[in-house]
Order: C-alpha cells, then sequence, then structure tokens
C-alpha cells in the first residue's frame, strides 16, 4: 500500500492519563477550540478521566472533537464497586474508550481476555474502542514482537465479527519501551508493525477492513516528529500522551502539515 493511496482520515488522540480536572479540561478544551479550523482532514479525540468527562463533553460541543473513557467495564451495571459501563459512558455523550492500554496492563492486571471482554462492552454498547498492543523492550530484544502483537490481536478480538470491527475499531500500536520515555519508534519500526498488524487483521477479518481500518502510533508523538510519522502508508494517527496536555504542543501535532 503506497502513502498515495491512503485514504483514511488520520486521528489524533490526546491520552490525558490521571491528569486535569474539569476546569483544566475546560480551559484546555477552549484554547483547542481556537486553535482547530473547521474544515481539519484530521479527527481530534481527547480522553480525560472519568471525573473530567462531563466538563469536557459540554466544552466540546459544536466543535469537531470527540471525547473518549480511558477504560470501561465489561458488565452493564451490577455490584461492582468503582467500575464504569459502557452503557453509563454512552450516555454521558462519550463517543469512544481506549482500552488495553499498556499502563492498565502493566499496573492493573489487564490480559488479553480482559481486554477482549471489554472491546465487547463498547462495541455492544456504542462505543468506538481504541484498542491498544504492543510490545515491552524485553520481548523486542529477545525476537518476539510479531508474536506478541499476533496472540494480542487474536486473543482481544476473538469472537468478534467483521462488521463490527470495520465499523467501529480503532487500533493503537504502542510499543512499551516508547510511552512517556521520549523515545519514539523510527518511523520505518512502526510502519513495519502497523503492516504487520493490518496483515494480521486481514487474516482474521476480511480484506474491505484492511483498507478502512485505522492503526494509531502512541509513543513519545510530539510535534517534532509527527510529520515522519504520519505520513507513513500505514500509521493513520496517534495516540499522544505527554504532548496531549498543552493545547499548542497538541495542535502541533494536529498540524503536522504546519498549514
Ligand atoms: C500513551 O500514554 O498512550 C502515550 C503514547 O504516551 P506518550 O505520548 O507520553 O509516550
Amino acid at each position: 500500500m503506497s502513502a498515495m493511496s491512503k485514504n483514511r482520515r488520520l486521528l489524533i488522540a490526546g491520552n490525558w492519563k490521571m491528569y486535569k480536572t474539569g476546569a483544566e479540561a475546560v480551559e484546555f478544551i477552549e484554547e483547542l477550540k481556537e486553535l482547530l479550523s473547521s474544515d481539519s482532514a484530521v479527527d481530534v479525540t481527547l480522553a480525560p478521566s472519568f471525573t473530567s468527562l462531563e466538563a469536557a463533553i459540554q466544552a466540546a460541543q459544536g466543535s469537531s472533537i470527540s471525547i473518549a473513557a480511558q477504560n470501561v467495564f465489561w458488565e452493564q451495571e451490577g455490584a461492582f464497586t468503582g467500575e464504569v459501563s459502557a452503557t453509563m459512558l454512552k450516555s454521558m455523550g462519550v463517543k469512544q474508550v481506549i482500552i488495553g492500554h499498556s499502563e492498565r496492563r502493566q499496573y492493573f492486571g489487564e490480559t488479553d481476555e480482559t481486554v477482549n471482554r471489554r472491546i465487547k462492552a463498547a462495541l455492544s454498547g456504542g462505543l468506538v474502542p481504541i484498542v491498544c498492543v504492543g510490545e515491552t523492550l524485553e520481548q523486542r530484544e529477545a525476537g518476539q514482537i510479531f508474536k506478541i502483537l499476533k496472540t494480542q490481536l487474536e486473543t482481544g478480538l476473538e469472537g468478534i465479527d467483521s462488521e463490527a470491527a470495520r465499523r467501529t475499531l480503532i487500533l493503537a500500536y504502542e510499543p512499551v519501551w516508547a510511552i512517556g520515555t521520549g523515545k519514539t519508534a523510527t518511523p520505518e519500526i512502526v510502519q513495519e508493525a502497523h503492516k504487520f498488524i493490518r496483515e494480521t487483521l486481514q487474516d482474521r477479518f476480511d480484506k474491505g477492513l484492511v483498507s478502512s481500518l485505522r492503526i494509531l502510533y502512541g509513543g513519545s508523538v510530539k510535534p517534532e516528529n509527527a510529520a515522519e510519522l504520519l505520513t507513513q502508508p500505514d500509521i493513520d494517527g496517534g495516540l499522544v500522551g505527554g504532548a496531549s496536555l498543552r493545547p499548542d504542543v497538541f495542535y502541533g501535532i494536529i498540524n503536522y502539515k504546519g498549514i
């Protein structure tokens, strides 16, 4: 697939992790709205923490910014203290949800099986899952990258049909060694992984999916490296942590062409 034939809209998604109160989220969104042009060719999503979702949704109203959650539980309701369901998120106006972020896998015991349950809950609750996959440094050094990605994709997406996947699924390749470390994977490394992900999904789903599914890259994306990453044929956007915390810096990624 050549860069010329890339027909997917780029998506730049900011993952705010455990940063920003509601008031700070509103301030950020007001500033970003000033910077965004109405005919931008790039989709923009922000993922605040649960407590700032409501304020962010209000502030983003009437703009092209979508609001995502950072996690979702797989049951619809019940005695699950501290959890939040897809129905609850959807009813607030949340559009997407990040699932299987490496920090959830590393610190909160997330597995490919729980990722799978969360994806199914998101899809049936009307949310678009942004599903994170990626290898650790040890796995990369042991030459296991493709094996790890294949397992994460096969188990994570088990039981999800082509139609649901084509309509709504977004993938994010986030090599764990490049997240929050300042180490960006080279465009060639990322392109190779994205191509592998797309080909693996082609075996798993159907061919139409290959051309329509968006695969974001996450790992120290910043304005300085956005252009070289986002112009790769199989990179369809960025999942951005640190550089999404300031509107001017985040906009520097969205406006990677410097228009
Ligand atoms: C992330 O948290 O998804 C991420 C990619 O973080 P950073 O951009 O800070 O590496």
